[in-house]
């Protein structure tokens, strides 16, 4: 119940439409691990294994660690929550692409894509310098996660998001509702 209702805060302005294409939410008790794999440049495959709080796969499951759920429950405005994350990645790939823009109207995506765009280049130029960010450094791994992770701010540090990074928390504002955590 705590899960679903989690898990669906994402969705109270987009609607149920956001819950197209997968009906599984798998929880594990804790950090799972995942088998990696990749073929590098010269042909040599390469394999590792990944400690994941939570996956969202194209067309299938989300999966969440118990355990993750509930350390962000305790401590819900530290900018972390594994729900919302995975949530997020399943809200961008709705419209057959994960690039951090999930479907939106021709023009609001225009304008979505090309703030994003900036926020995400200007957040890399910091990472790539060593700075100390106030935002989670995961961010700049992929513009996807760039989105998916300020989707955790726009839920559980929303003043956070405004301070550092205005345009992005007013399209996330208008796609996802005001923050629950905002009081202002
Ligand atoms: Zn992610």
């Amino acid at each position: 119940m705590l899960l679903a209702a989690l898990c669906c805060l994402p969705l109270l302005e987009f609607g149920a439409g956001g819950l197209r294409g997968w009906s599984q939410l798998l929880v594990y008790p804790d950090a799972f691990r995942v088998r990696r794999s990749h073929v590098d440049a010269a042909g040599v495959l390469h394999e590792w294994d990944d400690e994941l709080a939570g996956e969202a796969w194209d067309h299938g499951p989300l999966v969440l660690s118990w355990a993750d759920v509930q350390a962000d429950l305790e401590e819900p405005d530290t900018g972390y929550c594994v729900a919302v994350h995975e949530m997020a990645h399943k809200l961008d790939v709705l419209d057959g692409e994960l690039d951090g823009t999930p479907p939106l109207p021709a023009a609001w995506h225009r304008q979505w894509a090309r703030d994003f765009q900036r926020a995400y280049d200007g957040f890399c130029a910091e990472v790539d310098a060593g700075a100390e960010t106030a935002i989670d450094p995961y961010a700049a791994e992929a513009p996807e996660e760039f989105f998916a992770v300020a989707t955790e701010y726009h839920f559980s540090a929303p003043a956070v998001l405004e301070q550092e990074m205005p345009e992005v928390a007013a399209h996330l504002a208008r796609f996802y509702g005001p923050s629950p955590l905002r009081t202002a």
